[in-house]
């Protein structure tokens, strides 16, 4: 018996995966720990979509150089996409001789076999699978929450956005199939989940690579009929395969909870061209009002890139003017960064990191009253709350999740969590809102 110890880095798919390895780490016999002096096994489940995000990785493998010599028998692995690009493995291997173990993202169920190479040889292992067909997709998970789960439902993306890492780090798109994605929901459901996050790069698209005609809304219909769950989300979306089906689902099926997440990176058309995204803003304005049309309430969350290559004052200004239109509950909000690899990194007219970080706050400044007006409107109104955990902050304080995705927080007993409960809203920031519990069963 060994302790594990894993480092998860970046989105929803990679806290999924790290749930995965965390299963077969415990199938073999192994347990967790929090602690870096105490593990026998440290796993760093990496994310290349930011350089940020690399610098982190980079920087905390240095820290365990030194724990390294002190535990020679410690196992140090990495897997995620950053381990399926070619040029960052060698780099990492040259650089970082206390390395034992590399896989990627299409191949975890390897797992139990790769640690026992490297346990019986002391060589170090290097495994990763490009092919995302060799996926093993029916791999269990250590949920972290017992009544909330993510749920992948497709691996891989074709879109090949100028700026984006993740079709060559993730593969080529492949749907699971739908029979798979309802027994693990079902199964789910029966050990008392009530909310799930179908998860995939483009859900949109599920369904393209199934051998007969059946796409995401389809999917929707038939996990809404799943008794016992509560509440469907999914991510994340992209505009150009946002069907007319999907968004009559809004007002159909009475599971789907009333939030979409629709990134739109750019409110110039210039910029969305060379990002290739594949849509106008026009597009995008018309179904953002489809949606609204079919439900009013509905929260509208988004990514925005700031500072891609060749974007000008006039770009930015199309941006802002955009958000003003929609009206964004949030977003996600980044400056761009280069991507090696990508072909936004070729491009000329890269903007400077001065102009980037001006138009952030910009950005910011733009989307927060936004958020906060649209928060306002709901003091006096009564949330549907997944009870989530304790507030950080105070300890008698309750937080979770309403069914438009906003983070509420209320007084309340611990005995709460993972109930959906009725709180009625009476203070609001510009993130959260604030209210008082009125029934203990919604
Ligand atoms: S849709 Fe575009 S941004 Fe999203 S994962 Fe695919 S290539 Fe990247």
């Amino acid at each position: 018996m060994k302790k594990y110890l894993i480092s998860t880095f970046g989105c929803q798919m990679n806290e999924h995966d790290s749930e995965k390895i965390a299963w077969i780490l415990e199938g073999m016999g192994h347990v967790s720990t929090d602690n870096r002096e105490e593990a026998d096994i440290i796993i760093f489940n990496t994310c290349a979509v930011r350089k940020s995000a690399e610098d982190r990785v980079f920087g905390q493998l240095g820290e365990l150089k030194d724990l390294k010599r002190r535990k020679p028998e410690l196992i140090l692995g990495l897997c995620g996409c950053m381990m399926q690009r070619e040029d960052i493995r060698t780099y990492f291997l040259s650089k970082h001789r206390h390395i034992d173990l590399v896989f990627g993202t299409n191949n975890i169920h390897k797992l139990p076999q790769l640690l026992q190479r490297h346990m019986e040889t002391g060589e170090v292992i290097v495994d990763i699978i490009e092919d995302t067909r060799e996926i093993e997709e029916n791999i269990h998970a250590n949920r972290k929450y017992s009544y909330k789960s993510f749920v992948n439902i497709m691996y891989g993306c074709n879109n090949f956005c100028t700026y984006c890492i993740v079709p060559y780090t993730r593969g080529r798109e492949k749907s699971r199939e739908p029979q798979d994605i309802i027994n693990e929901i079902t199964e789910l459901t029966d050990n008392g989940t009530k909310e799930v996050t179908l998860l995939g790069q483009n859900v949109n698209s599920y369904g393209k690579t199934l051998e007969f005609e059946y796409n995401f809304t389809d999917l929707l219909r038939d996990i809404n009929k799943i008794d016992g769950l509560e509440r469907i989300r999914f991510m994340t979306s992209h505009p150009k395969d946002l069907s007319e089906d999907l968004i009559k689902a809004y007002g159909e099926l009475d599971k789907l909870c009333p939030h979409l997440h629709l990134p739109v990176q750019s409110g110039s058309n210039k910029v969305l061209k060379s990002m290739n995204r594949k849509y106008t803003r026009e597009d995008y304005l018309s179904q953002i009002r489809k949606v609204r049309a079919i439900n009013p309430n509905i929260a509208i969350t988004t990514d925005i890139i700031v500072g891609f290559p060749g974007e000008s004052d006039e770009d930015f200004i199309d941006t802002l003017e955009l958000v003003k239109e929609v009206g964004y509950d949030s977003a996600f909000t980044f400056l761009y960064s280069i991507r090696e690899g990508t072909i936004a990194a070729k491009m000329e007219e890269q903007v400077p990191e001065e102009t980037k970080h001006k138009r952030f706050q910009q950005l910011l400044d733009t989307l927060h009253p936004i958020g906060l007006e649209l928060n306002e409107r709901l003091i006096g109104t009564t949330q549907d709350v997944l009870v989530e955990e304790i507030s950080k902050n105070d300890s008698t304080v309750l937080s979770g999740r309403a069914s438009n995705s906003k983070l509420v927080h209320f007084k309340g007993s611990e005995d709460l969590i993972g109930k959906i409960v009725k709180v009625r809203i009476n203070n609001v920031k510009t993130f959260t809102l604030e209210g008082n519990l009125i029934n203990m069963e919604a």
